[in-house]
């Protein structure tokens, strides 16, 4: 059995279920970020939309938040907005729905050829993760990641940078996930844009393995999932290129960054939130929010409360405060 590192260890259920049990009345985000220390919210099922058959199929299958493929042609051609802004626009005009994720796609057109055009998709719950991994690396003495710069000079202007990179993995007693980030915009010339949407990673793929466990591999071909890993290599990045002066990575980058207020909005969805879910074997039908809850929930809270209180960080990620609620 595989044991997290203190760091990222969870109050499992049996310890929430010590607490004193509240149902929501109205407003499920507010009462979320409200909840009191001596309290959890039991949640019936039912965030996921009926037509999926199951959670997995949902974060497969279900809505994203796309920046329109017109808008972002027009502005490469006027030049000047940037991947944030486009997240800025998408942010806010969500419909009232669940959404699995964010997702943007390679441009095609000339001169913005890549050769990998599958569509790149973003959890907000990955983005979490991946700033979780950015403090641990930061506020745990000996953890670190490492990176290096693999480009080759004539290449970079057009095709950005690679950076072979080493990020810790959540488990004790692991080895580090080591992998290339490609295209990653480090010059501040014409080329930075259509660099930015081909941004993606090579050698690593922890996610394929959760969904190969679903059987959702095959369908999953066509699309380019980033991973809290991944995420937290670009964050590195960032900050390294950061100190060298040179902020063309945190310009360009297509990860959303959350603000302390939605960072302590997750970390509720971790230790405070219990679902009772019929169709479990268990006694007591009660268990954690898996993941596709977390994400519908994520969005909730981008959809009430908009786009910079949650996803504008101005605060340092490295130097939030991720200790959680009922653990031991
Ligand atoms: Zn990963």
């Amino acid at each position: 059995m595989y044991e997290k590192k203190r760091f990222f260890r969870e109050p499992i259920k049996t310890e929430i279920q010590e607490f004193h049990a509240v149902e929501v009345e109205k407003d499920l985000v507010e009462t979320i970020l409200s909840i009191a220390e001596s309290d959890y919210i039991l949640l019936p099922k039912g965030l996921v939309p009926e037509k999926y058959p199951s959670s997995w199929n949902f974060l497969r299958h279900g809505p994203f938040v796309r920046a329109g493929l017109r808008e972002r042609v027009t502005s490469f051609v006027k030049g000047a907005r940037v991947p944030v802004d486009f997240r800025i626009d998408s942010f806010g005009a969500l419909e009232s729905q669940a959404y699995a994720g964010y997702a943007y796609s390679p441009l095609t057109i000339v001169p913005y050829v890549h050769r990998d055009t599958r569509e790149r998709r973003v959890s907000l719950v990955e983005c979490l993760e991946g700033a979780r991994i950015d403090a641990y690396v930061h506020q745990v003495p000996a953890a670190h990641v490492g990176i290096e710069e693999y480009s080759r000079a004539g290449a970079v202007k057009k095709d950005g940078a690679i950076f072979h990179v080493h990020v810790p993995r959540r488990i004790k007693g692991m080895r580090r996930y080591q992998f290339n980030i490609n295209h990653v915009p480090v010059i501040d010339n014409a080329d930075k844009w259509g660099i930015a949407w081909a941004t993606m990673t090579q050698g690593h793929d922890c996610l394929r393995g959760e969904y190969l466990n679903i059987r959702f591999a095959k369908q999953d071909t066509g699309v380019f999932n980033w991973c809290a890993h991944e995420i937290a290599g670009y964050f590195a990045v960032i900050r390294t290129l950061n100190e060298r002066g040179n902020k063309v990575p945190l310009q360009m980058s297509q990860f959303a960054l959350p603000t302390p207020l939605t960072v302590d909005f997750y970390k509720r969805l971790c230790d405070s939130v219990l679902v009772h879910d019929e169709e479990l074997e268990s006694k007591d039908k009660i268990r954690k929010l898996n993941k596709a809850e977390k994400e519908i929930l994520l969005w909730g809270l981008v959809g009430k409360k908009g786009h910079h209180p949650t996803f504008f960080a101005k605060d340092k990620i490295k130097d939030y405060d991720w200790s959680l609620r009922h653990r031991e």
